[in-house]
């Protein structure tokens, strides 16, 4: 099973794509994981990609496609794989397409996992973190005993400044420029699966399996 994982920030994507790779003992590929390990390597495609970084460039696509396919070229992805963060772009898309054709591979689904921006905004802006030891409590879901107060050390729970409302709509407008172009690029393709993220973990989790089969 090969899937690409899109979602907005906030839509639990990440949760998602745990239980699925587990369903299918897939590897789970997260391009700023597979970015920050290859800079660690201090390989020659770690050092020219950090060379972008540095700089405070992207790293342009063709040296991400060069990271990435090293990455799929490797025994564990054989098995199958899950994209979290790429493609990102249509040049991505395309240049994913043509590496995995050369190995007689396709992408069998791309999950589209959407909540309209009201939701998003208030499951983002509802979340609080722990300014001692980092724990993260969403109030819609769950409310600490004490209010204000984080249930693991009792440190004072704040909202992180990203995941208030203005930076919540500038980053999901973001999102939808960058996406919206990729999303018609697979819909062409017919491989899109678009999955209702409203629901609760399991819920989507559920919804997420049955248009896989
Ligand atoms: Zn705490």
């Amino acid at each position: 099973m090969r899937l690409i994982f899109i979602g907005p920030p906030g839509v639990g994507k990440g949760t998602q794509a745990k239980l699925v790779k587990e369903y299918f003992q897939i590897v789970h590929l997260s391009t700023g994981d597979i970015l920050r390990k290859e800079i660690s390597r201090g390989s020659n495609l770690g050092n020219k990609a950090k060379s972008f970084i540095d700089r405070g460039h992207l790293v342009p696509d063709n040296e991400l496609l060069k990271i990435m396919s090293k990455r799929l070229n490797e025994k564990d992805v054989k098995k199958g794989f899950l994209l979290d963060g790429y493609p990102r772009t249509i040049p991505q898309a395309q240049g994913l397409d043509v590496f995995l054709h050369q190995k007689n591979q396709k992408i069998d689904a791309v999950i589209s996992i959407e909540l309209d921006n009201k939701n998003i905004i208030k499951r983002l802006s509802s979340r609080r973190s722990c300014e001692k030891c980092g724990n993260i409590t969403n109030l819609l879901f769950s409310l600490p005993k004490m209010e204000g107060v984080c249930d693991k050390c009792d440190g004072k729970l704040l909202q992180r400044s990203d995941d208030s409302e203005d930076v919540i709509i500038e980053r999901l407008e973001v999102y939808n420029k960058q996406t919206s172009p990729l999303l018609t690029y697979y819909q062409k393709k017919e491989i899109i699966k678009k999955v209702d993220g409203s629901g609760n973990i399991d819920n989507v989790y559920k919804i997420i399996l049955k248009v896989l089969k």
